[in-house]
C-alpha cells in the first residue's frame, strides 16, 4: 500500500492515543486489534472496523492483532474464518504474525474464572435462563440476588469443574461474575461469564464442555496480547464498567483502554449479518458475494477497489455520534479510484447496426486510442474500424429531440477515435417495423476523429467493429434497496429494488476485453465502469460487471421524486 493511503486524518481516538504517549502513560507499542466473529462474512461496517484498527496502529508505529472471537461453537466455522481472513488481506492489511484466536486463551480463561472463585468473584447459578432474567431486574427495578448466590467456594469450584468436564446438560448452571445486583448498570448485575454447550468446536473440538461470554473473554484476550487500545463500537459503552472490573479482579498487569465510536450505517443498505444472511437464505441474492451485497466479497466482485474502500472510510472518520452515511460517498470513491487506474474501452450494450456505405467493404483500418485520457503510461491500443459497425441504440433517434446531439437522420456525429459519419437512410425490418440498419457515409479526411475544415460537430459516439467486437453479458447493477432506511424495518425484503439488476446477453465488447483476466477493471466509455466477473468470466464467454455508472444518476431520481 503507498504511503498516502494510510496516513490518517485526526479523530478523537487519535487524540486519546497521542495523550497516552505524551503523558507516558503508554510505555508500550500502540496495539490494537479486529476481532471478528467466524459466524458470517465480513461487510462494509467491518471495512471501517478493520482501517480504524489497522491505520491508527501503524499511524503510531504499533500493530494491529487479527483474532478471531470464536466463543459461539454452535454458530462459527472455519470456512468463515478463511473467508474473513481473505478480506482482510484484500483489503491491504497485514497483521505480521499469525492469526489469533479467543479459543487460543480457553485454558488461561478457565484458570482466571477458577481464580475468580476462589476470591469470591464468581459463583455457579443453578436457576434456569428464564429465572435469570426475571431476577435481574430492568432499568427502573433493581435486581434480586439467586439463592445460589452465597454458594460455598468449595461448592463453586467443584460444580465449576463438574460443568468443565461435560457431566451437565446445556443451560443446568452457569458462572456469573459476583458484582452487584442493585447496579444502575445491569451489565453490572452478575453477568454470566461461561454457560455448558455440549457442543464441538471448530478448533478444540470436544475439548471444552463450556465456553466463555463475550464481555469475559475479550477484555482477558485484549490484555493477555498487549492490546493497549481496545476499539469498539458504542453499543459496548455500557459493557465498558464490566471490561474494566473484570481485569481489576484477576492478576495482570496490563489494562487495555476500550473506546468506543459510532458504527457506520449507510443509507441504501443493509449492515446487520442476521439482515444479510436472510436475503441470501431467501435467495434475494445470489449467494454472499453478490455483487449487489455490501459485503467485502460482494463489492469485490461488483469492482469495487480496496484502495477506494480504504478511501471511504479515511473519509467518514471516526466519532461518538451515531450518523447515516450517504451511500453516493462510497460510489464516489470507487468513480475516483476507477477513473485513476481503470483503463478505458468501447463497447455496446445495446447494438445497432451502422454501415459505411463509402467504406471499402474488405478495408480495416487500425485506429489509435488512448488507453487513459489523463494517464500516458497507460499507452494506446490499436481500434480495427471496419464498414459494418454497432453502436449504441440510444446514440440514435429518428426524431431527434431538442438536446440529442447524436446521430439522426441527415445528422453528422464523431465516432470515438475514428471518422466524422452521417447518417443517410434507414433500413426497417419488413416483419416487425423495426429500425435494424443505420446506412452513413464517412469524411475520409477526418481520420482520427479530426474535423478537416472546423466545422463543428457536437456528438461524440462510441462505437465497436462488428467483425472484431467479442458477443458479452453484462450485467446492469444498481442498489439493492430502493429506500435510504431499509433496516429502519423488519420487512426490509419489502423495499428490495425490482431492478436491482438488469442482464444483457449480447453486449458486444472490444476484442482485448474477452482476454481480460477475471476482476480488471475497465471504463467502457460513456457508460460506466465495469469489471471482468471473477465467477463467470472467461476468454471463452465473457461477463462483465457495471461497477458504477459514470455519474450519480440517483441524485436525479431524487430530485424528480421531490
Ligand atoms: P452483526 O451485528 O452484523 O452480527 P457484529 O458487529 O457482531 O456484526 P463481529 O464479527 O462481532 O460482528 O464484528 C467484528 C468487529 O467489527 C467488531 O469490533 C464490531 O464492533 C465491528 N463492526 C461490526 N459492524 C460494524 C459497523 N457497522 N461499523 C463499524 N464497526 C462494525
Ligand atoms: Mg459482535
Amino acid at each position: 500500500m503507498d504511503k498516502e493511503s494510510t496516513l490518517s486524518a485526526s479523530n478523537f481516538i487519535r487524540s486519546i492515543i497521542e495523550t497516552d504517549v505524551s503523558s507516558k502513560k503508554m510505555e508500550r507499542v500502540i496495539t490494537t486489534r479486529f476481532p471478528p466473529e467466524p459466524n458470517g462474512h465480513l461487510h462494509i461496517g467491518h471495512a471501517k472496523s478493520i482501517c480504524l484498527n489497522f491505520t491508527t496502529a501503524t499511524d503510531f508505529g504499533g500493530t494491529c492483532n487479527l483474532r478471531f472471537d470464536d466463543t459461539n461453537p454452535e454458530k462459527e466455522s472455519s470456512e468463515y474464518q478463511d473467508s474473513i481472513t481473505e478480506d482482510v488481506r484484500w483489503l491491504g492489511f497485514d497483521w505480521g504474525k499469525s492469526t489469533l484466536h479467543a479459543s487460543d486463551y480457553f485454558q488461561q480463561l478457565y484458570d482466571f474464572a477458577l481464580y475468580l472463585i476462589k476470591h469470591g468473584k464468581a459463583y455457579v447459578d443453578s436457576m434456569s435462563a428464564d429465572e435469570i432474567r426475571m431476577y435481574r431486574g430492568t432499568l427502573t427495578e433493581i435486581g434480586k440476588a439467586s439463592p445460589y448466590r452465597d454458594r460455598s467456594v468449595s461448592e463453586n469450584l467443584d460444580l465449576f469443574q463438574r460443568m468443565a468436564t461435560g457431566e451437565f446438560e446445556d443451560g443446568t448452571h452457569v458462572l456469573r461474575a459476583k458484582i452487584d445486583m442493585a447496579s444502575p448498570n445491569i451489565n453490572m448485575r452478575d453477568p454470566t461469564l461461561y454457560r455448558i454447550r455440549n457442543a464441538s468446536h471448530h478448533r478444540t473440538g470436544d475439548r471444552w464442555k463450556i465456553y466463555p461470554m463475550y464481555d469475559y473473554t475479550h477484555c482477558v484476550s485484549d490484555a493477555l496480547e498487549g492490546v493497549t487500545h481496545s476499539l469498539c463500537t458504542l453499543e459496548f459503552e455500557d459493557h465498558r464498567p464490566l471490561y474494566d472490573w473484570v481485569l481489576e479482579q484477576l492478576p495482570i498487569a496490563h489494562h487495555p483502554r476500550q473506546i468506543e465510536f459510532a458504527r457506520l450505517e449507510l443509507n441504501y443498505t443493509i449492515t446487520s449479518k442476521r439482515k444479510l444472511s436472510t436475503l441470501v437464505n431467501q435467495g434475494d441474492v445470489e449467494g454472499w458475494d453478490d455483487p449487489r451485497m455490501p459485503t467485502i466479497k460482494g463489492m469485490r466482485r461488483r469492482g469495487y477497489t480496496a484502495a477506494a474502500l480504504r478511501d471511504f472510510c479515511e473519509r467518514i472518520g471516526v466519532t461518538k455520534k451515531q450518523t447515516t452515511i450517504d451511500v453516493s460517498l462510497l460510489e464516489n470513491c470507487v468513480r475516483t479510484d476507477l477513473d485513476r487506474c481503470a483503463p478505458r474501452a468501447m463497447s455496446v450494450l445495446r447494438p445497432l447496426k451502422v454501415i459505411i456505405e463509402n467504406y471499402p467493404k474488405s478495408a480495416t483500418d487500425l485506429l489509435d486510442a488512448a488507453n487513459h485520457p489523463k494517464d500516458d503510461s497507460f499507452g494506446i491500443r490499436k481500434l480495427a474500424f471496419t464498414r459494418e459497425l454497432y453502436i449504441e441504440r440510444d446514440d440514435f433517434m429518428e426524431i431527434p429531440s431538442k438536446k440529442f446531439f447524436r446521430l439522426a437522420p441527415g445528422r453528422e456525429v464523431r465516432l470515438r477515435y475514428a471518422y466524422l459519419i452521417t447518417c443517410e437512410r434507414l433500413e426497417y425490418d419488413p416483419k416487425t417495423g423495426e429500425l435494424i440498419t443505420v446506412y452513413c457515409t464517412y469524411d475520409p479526411k477526418s481520420r482520427g476523429g479530426k474535423s478537416p475544415d472546423g466545422r463543428k460537430i457536437k456528438g461524440t459516439i462510441h462505437w465497436v467493429s462488428a467483425e472484431h467486437a467479442k458477443r458479452a453479458q453484462v450485467h446492469l447493477y444498481d442498489r439493492l434497496f430502493n429506500i435510504p432506511n431499509p433496516s429502519s424495518s423488519d420487512d426490509f425484503r419489502n423495499h428490495l429494488n425490482a431492478d436491482s439488476v438488469e442482464v444483457i446477453n449480447n453486449a458486444l465488447i472490444e476484442p482485448g476485453l474477452g482476454d481480460a483476466i477475471p476482476g480488471a477493471h475497465y471504463q467502457f466509455e460513456r457508460l460506466g465502469y465495469f469489471c471482468a466477473d471473477e465467477n463467470r468470466h472467461s476468454a471463452g464467454s465473457p461477463v462483465y460487471n457495471r461497477t458504477v455508472t459514470l455519474r450519480d444518476t440517483w441524485l436525479k431520481k431524487e430530485v424528480i421524486q421531490k
